[in-house]
């Protein structure tokens, strides 16, 4: 449910709604606008309250959210969320539009600088690379670990550029938030509820991947687990879901990105190397997603992809990720002006 407080309401009104929520076992979360405040409720909500509410001083409308995901509800926001990430404050959504770029897998201190400065150089915002690496098979290449991190932190050092990484076990939040702007949940563990509880309670922005098989609703589900426990900073990534084709690793769901902009309120992320796994697409599909409104890439990018550890295949060279960048900014700036 959520509370449509009028424009001449004051800061006394809001107070006695929360008050009002807040006898009933019921939480109410402000969402301040510009023009007028909404506020959301949670909890076990029951037929009357709409009523009471609504006889409210200051009260303009009260809204039933028949979503299961409320915070995650586009109802609940009061505009699209800007998530910022690192101490450079790099801003995504609501028209920021940014690129995170790196190594499937942190490989080495060379291979993490040289690609943090030529995705740098080509316009990429964030350096992404996995330390704690979800691998189909136990006998493929699984990270570095913890010296991983220690790398991507020496190359936000050199380069300014904030890092982004995965965290794949919930005992391990802790130490990767310790290094990461932003925490990464890959495919294989949007449904990890554990793992969300705990990525929720980390003062950082959160990546959250959708599963494979996963339909919006489930995926919007598991970004109300990261922003109940606390965390508002959260950003979803569209990386392909299986279907019968087997040319392509995963099939790119386009549709995902202006149906989550209908949806929801958070940004929503493409990433076509996992979406396509075969880098001769990766471009075409980057600039469609950038066509059809999504608020940044996530680009696998590697200075030699036949010698890479993990996702080589899927893996543009610095070359063919500048020319990447300069197409989709193309397309971007062709949209701005239609
Ligand atoms: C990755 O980003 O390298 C990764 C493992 O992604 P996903 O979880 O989407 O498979
Ligand atoms: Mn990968």
């Amino acid at each position: 449910m959520i509370v449509i407080m009028s424009a001449g309401s004051t800061r006394q009104d809001v107070e006695a709604v929360q008050t009002h929520l807040s006898q009933r076992g019921l939480q109410g979360h402000i969402n301040p606008g510009t023009e007028r405040n909404v506020i959301g409720v949670l909890g076990e909500i029951y037929p009357e309250l709409q009523n009471e509410l609504e006889f409210m001083q200051g009260v303009s409308e009260v809204l039933r959210v028949t979503k299961p995901y409320k915070l995650a509800s586009k109802e609940f926001a009061s505009g699209p969320t800007v998530v910022e990430i690192g101490e450079a404050k790099v801003r995504i959504g609501a028209g920021n539009f940014i690129v995170f770029a790196g190594p499937c897998a942190v490989e080495s201190e060379e291979q993490v600088l040289a690609t943090a400065d030529a995705v740098k150089e080509s316009g990429a915002q964030v350096l992404r690379g996995g330390a704690f690496k979800p691998r189909s098979s136990p006998y493929s290449f699984r990270g570095m670990g913890e010296d991983g991190l220690k790398l991507l932190a020496n190359a936000r050092d050199a380069t300014g550029m904030p890092i982004i990484t995965e965290v794949m076990a919930p005992g391990d939040v802790d130490l990767v938030a310790s290094y990461a702007d932003v925490l990464q949940i890959g495919a294989r563990n949007m449904q990890n509820f554990s793992l969300l509880d705990e990525a929720g309670a980390v003062p950082k922005p959160v990546m959250l991947k959708r599963g494979f098989a996963a339909t919006y609703e489930d995926w919007l589900l598991s970004a109300e687990y990261l922003m109940a426990a606390g965390n508002r900073q959260v950003i979803l990534c569209e990386r392909g879901i299986r279907t019968f084709e087997t040319f392509t690793r995963n099939t790119m769901d386009l549709n995902a990105i202006p149906a989550i902009h209908i949806l929801n309120h958070l940004p929503v992320v493409s990433d076509p190397s996992h979406g396509t796994g075969t880098w001769p697409l990766v471009t075409p599909l980057a600039v469609a997603s950038a066509a059809v409104g999504a608020d940044g890439l996530i680009i696998e990018v590697h200075p030699n992809p036949s010698e890479a550890k993990s996702d080589g295949a899927q893996s543009l060279t610095f070359k063919n990720f500048a020319t990447m960048m300069s197409q989709v900014e193309a397309v971007r700036g062709a949209l701005a002006e239609a």
